[in-house]
Formats: C-alpha cells, sequence, structure tokens
C-alpha cells in the first residue's frame, strides 16, 4: 500500500510512525511533513488545505490511501476531493467535519442524537451572552463556534473576561461548566461500524497545576488507571453510535476518526467536544501502545470493511508524551531557535524545521516537539518521557513538570 499523509505538526509525526512500521505499507509520502517526518516518508510541498492541490498529489504518488491528519484540511472538503479522484481517504467529508467545524453544529446533533453534553446557548451579541453567562453562572465556559486550533475557549470566573473573549470571538457558544476528570477518546469509524481506541487524557493549559491559558495540549497519558470499568462501552452505546446514526440519517454519515472529549462528571459522562480528527498530543500515547498494524486499519475504516476488521491489539504497559513549548507559547510564541539533543528515538516533532544553510534544527511553531515513551506502568513511562524532555536544549522554551503525576500518585478521583 502507498499512503499519503497530509500534515506536518506532532500527530502526524506519530501518524508517520505507525504507518511506517506497518508491513503492509511500501511507500509513504508526507506532505508537508516535519524533520521527523522525513526519517520514516519522502517529504512533498503542498498547500495541505487545498483540496485539488492534495487529490491532485494523492494520483501523482499513486496514493491507495490518503490519511489526513488536521481539522483544517478536512473542513475545507480535502477528503472530499481525494475520494472524487477514486483513491480512498481517512477523514470525513466536509459536511460531516462540520462535528468539528462548527460547536453550534455539534450541539444541534448531540440534541437530536440524545447524546449527554453541558446546556448551551449561542450568541451572537453583547446583551445575550451576559444573559447566558447569568444563566450558567461561574466559572464560565466560553467558545468560538469555529476552528481555532484548540485555543477558542476561555474557562474563567472572571465575567468581564468571559464577556470580552466573547466579543473578540464574534459568534460564540456559551455553556455550563462540567467538573470532573476530562478523558479523550478516540474513535476509527466507517460512518457505520466502529473501533474505539484506549481512552487518553491530555492537559489544555500551560502551566503546571492546569493553571495560565489553554493551549493545543501540553502532553497527554494512557491508559487511565482510573477510569471507571465500562466508560468505554458506555461512551459508545450512549454517544458514538448515536452520534454516527444521526450523521447517517442526515445524508452525511461520519466516516474517520471521531474525538469524543468528555467530562467523568457525577452525573455521568458528558460530551465538552467533537473533534473530526486525531487529537495531539494524546496520538502520541495512544498510537505509541498500538499493536494493529495502522495503515490496515485505516484503510479498512477509508474503504467501510471496518466490521470485517479484527479486534484490535494493544501493547502491555503505558505512555506518556510531554510537549516542550516555545518561549512565549501560548500567546506569542519565538520561533527561530535553535534545537539540540533532539536526535533520539521518541521525540516528536511538532513544530520544527531545518536551517537550509546548515541543516541546523530550528524551533518553527507554538509547540516544538514532545518526549514520548512507553514503559511496563505509568511511573516508568513518565519518568522515561521527562529523561527525553530533559536532554533537549531550546533557549527559553518550557514543559509542564506534572504530567501524568496526579494519576501515577492515584490523585484522579471520578466525582459520585
Ligand atoms: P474544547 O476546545 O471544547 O475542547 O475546550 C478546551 C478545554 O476547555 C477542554 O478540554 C476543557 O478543559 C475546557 N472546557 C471546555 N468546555 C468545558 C465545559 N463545559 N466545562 C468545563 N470545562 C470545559
Amino acid at each position: 500500500m502507498r499512503v499519503l499523509l497530509v500534515g506536518g505538526g506532532g500527530r502526524e509525526h506519530a501518524l508517520a510512525l505507525g504507518l511506517a512500521s506497518d508491513p503492509a505499507v511500501e511507500g509513504l509520502v508526507a506532505a508537508p511533513g516535519n524533520p521527523g517526518i522525513a526519517s520514516v516518508a519522502e517529504l512533498r510541498e503542498v498547500a495541505a488545505s487545498d483540496p485539488a492541490a492534495v487529490a491532485g498529489l494523492a494520483v501523482e504518488v499513486a496514493a491507495d490511501l490518503v490519511v489526513i491528519g488536521p481539522e483544517a484540511p478536512l473542513v475545507a472538503g480535502v477528503a472530499d476531493a481525494v475520494r472524487a479522484k477514486g483513491v480512498a481517504a481517512f477523514g470525513p467529508s466536509a459536511e460531516a467535519a462540520r462535528l468539528e467545524g462548527s460547536k453550534t453544529f455539534a450541539k444541534e446533533i448531540m440534541m437530536a442524537a440524545g447524546v449527554p453534553t453541558a446546556r448551551a446557548h449561542t450568541c451572537t451579541d453583547a446583551e445575550s451572552t451576559a444573559r447566558a453567562l447569568d444563566d450558567f453562572g461561574p466559572p464560565y465556559v466560553v467558545k468560538n463556534d469555529g476552528l481555532a486550533a484548540g485555543k477558542g475557549v476561555v474557562v474563567t470566573e472572571d465575567r468581564a473576561a468571559a464577556l470580552r473573549h466573547a466579543q473578540e470571538c464574534g459568534q460564540v457558544v456559551v455553556e455550563e461548566y462540567l467538573a470532573g476528570p476530562e478523558v479523550s477518546l478516540f474513535v476509527v469509524t466507517d460512518g457505520e461500524a466502529a473501533l474505539p481506541l484506549l481512552p487518553a487524557q491530555d492537559f489544555k493549559r500551560v502551566g503546571d497545576g492546569d493553571s495560565g491559558p489553554n493551549t493545543g495540549g501540553m502532553g497527554a497519558y494512557a491508559p487511565l488507571p482510573w477510569a471507571p470499568p465500562g466508560l468505554v462501552d458506555e461512551v459508545m452505546a450512549d454517544v458514538v453510535h448515536p452520534t454516527l446514526a444521526e450523521m447517517r440519517r442526515r445524508g452525511t454519515p461520519f466516516a474517520g476518526l471521531l474525538y469524543v472529549g468528555l467530562a467523568l462528571t457525577a452525573a455521568g459522562p458528558r460530551v465538552i467536544e467533537f473533534n473530526a480528527r486525531f487529537g495531539d498530543p494524546e496520538t502520541q500515547v495512544v498510537l505509541a501502545l498500538l499493536e494493529t498494524p495502522l495503515a490496515g486499519l485505516l484503510h479498512a475504516a477509508a474503504t467501510g470493511t471496518l466490521a470485517a476488521h479484527p479486534p484490535l491489539r494493544w501493547r502491555d504497559g503505558a505512555a506518556v508524551t510531554v510537549v516542550v513549548a516555545a518561549d512565549g507559547y501560548p500567546a506569542s510564541p519565538r520561533t527561530g531557535d535553535v534545537i539540540t539533543g533532539a536526535e533520539r528515538a521518541g521525540i516528536i516533532h511538532a513544530g520544527t524545521a531545518r536551517r537550509a544553510a546548515d541543516g541546523a534544527l530550528l524551533s518553527a511553531g507554538g509547540r516544538v516537539l514532545c518526549g514520548t515513551a512507553t514503559g511496563p506502568d505509568l511511573a516508568a513511562a513518565r519518568d522515561a518521557a521527562y529523561v527525553l524532555v530533559r536532554g533537549v536544549e531550546l533557549a527559553g522554551s518550557h514543559h509542564r513538570t506534572d504530567i501524568a503525576a496526579a494519576a501515577v500518585e492515584g490523585r484522579i478521583a471520578v466525582p459520585d
């Protein structure tokens, strides 16, 4: 199988490692890729959100499967354009990607499908926003209605800050605060059959102890030793299958990766958000534990044959990833700094570039790289991930020091 992977972040580096290690993959091309992905794939330039450009490249490289990593190309219709050329694509249609592209649409689907989620109002002006904030009370949750690269959400006790965020965004969704530990569940689906991957937890806030602003994600671990038994079955029955059925009923089946972001509240699991693609950085830990060949799995989802796919196999143990972020991230990351110590197995590149003059590795994004490690248990995986991160030198960089710490110490409890 020849595979074209679209994207160039940490998620795509993790996907590239998984795809390259599948014996069925004879050729892997990544566009645009990154310097980490370059060690396992041929890199090509492409405007990743240009449907015609990606579809053209898929044909040119004779791809049997196109795997689309980021959300923007999906929302732009890249999967549709690839399929129109007769090439299998892993990723939902533009219509189905609205589950991520519009928070209002996602709420509509959840309401229609009876999926448990936070109560919410869509607001377009200061007056309706103020009313919604007062309806729910603090802490206030205000979400940009469109795509915002994981940074469109403000959760705050400060009513004025909540109003300010709403004003900056234009159309927002104001919703009830959900209290309880968060879980990310990835589900591979062909629109009908659906296979859950291992649940993971990520860390959205920039600082230790969940302090500071939200980011794209500062680290993750899997599996979740504190997750209630039966959680995945419950989410598949109450969230995933009703959502997929509603999307089919509307004539816009969702095929690809359905990311279910949940809060485990005292009243049970509640959906915080859907994404239409693998989450970053949870992908790094989930795929590190997946033993089943990745390309075969994604190809089955892309070709409507997932029901015939064998059950997934997982490695024993646990995985932890810790993100190294650039100086100033998330507000105004500085780029162009030299990185050393990154040439190690387990270092996943997220925002890096090679300097043309001498091939030096430079920071090129807010989240620069992550140290990803597995171990016989969570404590060992965590130690190994931090050994990787401490070996990296990048001026002004920062990382959280508490990724997976509460889980290792047994400090996470699901409210009852
Ligand atoms: P989202 O982009 O919707 O995933 O939101 C980003 C982060 O904001 C989530 O991972 C949560 O930590 C937080 N968040 C979003 N919605 C809520 C909510 N209704 N209650 C509590 N926290 C939330």
